[in-house]
């Protein structure tokens, strides 16, 4: 049985951090809304053209255009088997659509680990985020600094401040997490699949936490 996992959480939870840690541990492809989207625009395609808009105003990108974004990445074979999911569903429609794009490979969502952390904190690490231009690995100035400054350590890529990391989208973000994502709580909980994480732990413990979720 293929196996989904879901990671929920407001910006900044560590849900990026966190899914890679899980996509190792469990040889499964991470599927990063935003680094797709990310990508697109590096690459100046259709897509990354229509979502760049939404994307630097920290606005949600429409459904139809994620849904079938997603649907594209779900059409490769890696993703047979299952996948660590970060930043998709946002919404409930999103989360119907990959419903039914489960059930066509005969599987599910089988956990939501929902990764909290207070919204100051929030703040704070993504004010300090910095991403690799390669392959979007994650670091943070203080609290997960790379050995060489502005240099990732697994790939040697540039490291980078995203756009929509500066305070004010910040601030809009989150509201459209609150507004918009922060239901997929109550319908992941119905569906009897949410799990609690605490995420205001150092990023190894939050890890443990997780994997014991996961009963690994
Ligand atoms: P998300 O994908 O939920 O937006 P990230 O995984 O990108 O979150 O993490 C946001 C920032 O916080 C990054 O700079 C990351 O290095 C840092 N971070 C992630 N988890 C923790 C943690 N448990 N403690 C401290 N900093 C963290
Ligand atoms: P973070 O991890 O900080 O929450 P992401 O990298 O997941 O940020 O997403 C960055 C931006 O990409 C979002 O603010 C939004 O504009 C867009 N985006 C990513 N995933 C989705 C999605 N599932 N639905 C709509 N927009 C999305």
């Amino acid at each position: 049985m293929p196996t989904y996992i879901v990671l929920l959480g407001p910006p900044g939870a560590g849900k990026g951090t966190q899914a890679k840690v899980l996509a190792e541990k469990f040889d499964l492809p991470h599927v990063s809304s935003g680094d797709i989207f990310r990508e697109n625009m590096k690459n100046d395609t259709e897509l990354g053209k229509q979502a760049q808009a939404y994307i630097s105003k920290g606005e949600l990108v429409p459904d139809d255009v994620t849904i079938e974004m997603i649907r594209e990445r779900f059409s490769r074979s890696d993703c047979k088997n299952g996948a660590i999911l970060d930043g998709f569903p946002r919404t409930p429609v999103q989360a119907d659509a990959l419903e039914q794009m489960l059930r066509g490979f005969g599987g599910r969502v089988n956990l939501v680990p929902y990764i909290t952390a207070p919204v100051q904190v929030l703040i704070e690490r993504l004010a300090g985020r910095w991403t690799c231009r390669a392959n979007g690995h994650i670091f943070h100035e203080q609290f997960n600094p790379p050995e060489k400054n502005g240099i990732c350590d697994l790939d040697q890529s540039e490291l980078y401040q995203r756009d929509d990391d500066k305070a004010e989208t910040v601030l809009h973000r989150i509201e459209v997490y609150q507004a918009q994502t922060a239901p997929l709580i109550s319908y992941y909980k119905d569906r009897g699949v949410l799990a609690e994480i605490n995420g205001f732990a150092p990023i190894e413990e939050v890890s443990a936490d997780l994997m014991f979720a996961l009963k690994y």
